[in-house]
């Protein structure tokens, strides 16, 4: 090994079997050595051997303040001090609780976990226990975690792209789940008509965040909000990624839909880990111990991950101003519309087919010059040019997510500088 990074490297392939942040796991789909991280703050990551880094990445997505903001350090320490694990109800839970319901349009009542899987898995098996039927349809591309096998690796990334972590998915996953292309209408109308009473829900990413960033085509949310309603199953919308990130109440509220369950994760914990689904009180009120679906989880709702969240959502501000007139969602709308108009320049000086998908403060970059929708636009696009476009990205000091089918997201410590020279280091 030449860097301190290539002896981390060294040392984590013998001893760690790694998830997706871990560097076992991290550069896979660019290739190289990922750097290791000594410490972050702002959008600024430094890696051990001193190299600074613009970070477009923010561990996934949680980091929207940006990395350690003194705020969610000051009241997450705060919490320490007043002790972390005494097991027994305390404010900070219900105040977090209290805070969802009131900025997502859907949620009346909520229920705390620990991620973004645990999240969905609940989502899936609260709507079978509801609905009384097993089947859900999902659409390829949407990632829902790790957990729910039955459901999650069907035409996920992980499955699509013949990661070896879709080994292992139980034979009867395609008895209950049906994959279906996103953006599209016909083939969910005859899912529907080819299993009638039998479909528990659609479970979707209202705008896609796991291959790129797919946004919904005008009317798909609404034609999916009617069907499901028509044919009596539960629309889940995952904003595990969405929520709190491309508007205060999430993509629902940027798009006008009510879903009838909710799932969040990465916002809501500022950095640490909280989960959380939500959505009308008679479905939520079948989950134990008022009703039959059974959730728990020792960590739920634990002080110091409830105090990281409310902080971060306090700091949002999101539910002191009207949804449209937050003015730290406008301006990250405003660093986002930046970003995309320079990168468009950039590509059509050089010559170079790119198609940006962008909600807010969330990207997605192909290098193809079709629109991509879906998973299989996705797959045209020109992974090899990406991974060259990574690597040069790196080198001039900013950090993209480490896949093509990733997307990246701005927090509000970036600055109009910060934008600008990327798009330089792009250019
Ligand atoms: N759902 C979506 C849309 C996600 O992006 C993710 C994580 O990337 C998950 C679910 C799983 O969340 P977690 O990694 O917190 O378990």
């Amino acid at each position: 090994p030449r860097t301190k990074s290539e002896e981390w490297f060294a040392t984590a392939q013998r001893y760690l079997v790694g998830g997706v942040n871990s560097p076992v796991r991290a550069f896979r789909a660019v290739g190289g050595t990922p750097f290791f991280v000594e410490r972050a703050g702002g959008c600024r990551v430094w890696d051990v051997d001193g190299n600074e880094y613009i970070d477009y990445v923010l561990t996934w997505g949680p980091a929207i303040l940006g990395h350690a903001h003194p705020r969610v350090v000051r009241e997450v320490r705060e919490a320490a001090d007043r002790g972390t694990s005494f097991g027994i109800p305390h404010p900070g839970e219900v105040r977090l609780a209290e805070l969802i319901c009131r900025s997502v349009p859907s949620i009346e009542k909520v229920r705390l976990c620990n991620s973004g899987t645990e999240a969905c898995m609940t989502a899936v098996r609260l709507a079978r226990g509801f609905t009384g039927r097993d089947k859900i349809i999902k659409f390829a591309g949407c990632y829902h975690g790790h957990v729910d096998s039955l459901l999650v690796k069907a035409g996920s990334g992980a499955l699509t792209f013949g990661h070896p972590d879709s080994a292992g998915i139980p034979q009867d996953f395609a008895r209950h789940t049906i994959v279906l292309p996103y953006n599209e209408t016909e083939p969910v109308r005859a899912a529907f008509a080819g299993h009638p009473g039998g479909i528990a829900a659609v479970i979707l990413e209202p705008v896609a965040g796991n291959a790129g960033l797919f946004v919904p085509r005008p009317g798909w949310l609404e034609f999916l909000r009617e069907i499901t309603a028509r044919e009596g199953a539960l629309l889940i919308f995952d904003e595990v990624m969405t929520g709190f990130r491309v508007a205060p109440g999430g993509a629902q509220q940027r798009y006008g839909i009510r879903p009838d369950l909710t799932t969040l994760g990465k916002v809501i914990g500022g950095g640490l880990p909280v989960g959380a689904i939500g959505g009308r009180r008679e479905i939520m009120d079948c989950l134990a111990p008022v009703g039959p679906v059974y959730q728990a989880g020792t960590l739920s709702g634990n002080p110091l991950a409830t105090a990281a969240g409310l902080a971060t959502l306090k700091e949002l501000g999101v539910a002191t101003h009207p949804p449209d007139g937050n003015p730290v969602y406008r301006r990250l709308e405003e660093l986002g519309q930046r970003l995309e108009e320079g990168l468009r320049e950039a590509a059509r000086a050089a010559g170079v087919p790119l198609t940006i998908n962008r909600c807010g403060s969330m990207f997605g970059l192909y290098f193809t010059d079709r629109p991509v929708w879906n998973l299989d636009d996705a797959l045209q696009s020109d992974r090899e040019r990406f991974r060259r476009f990574f690597h040069g990205m790196l080198e001039a000091g900013v950090y993209l997510a480490p896949s093509p089918f990733e997307a990246g997201f701005l927090s509000t410590a970036h600055t109009e500088a910060e934008v600008e020279a990327t798009v330089r280091a792009a250019a």
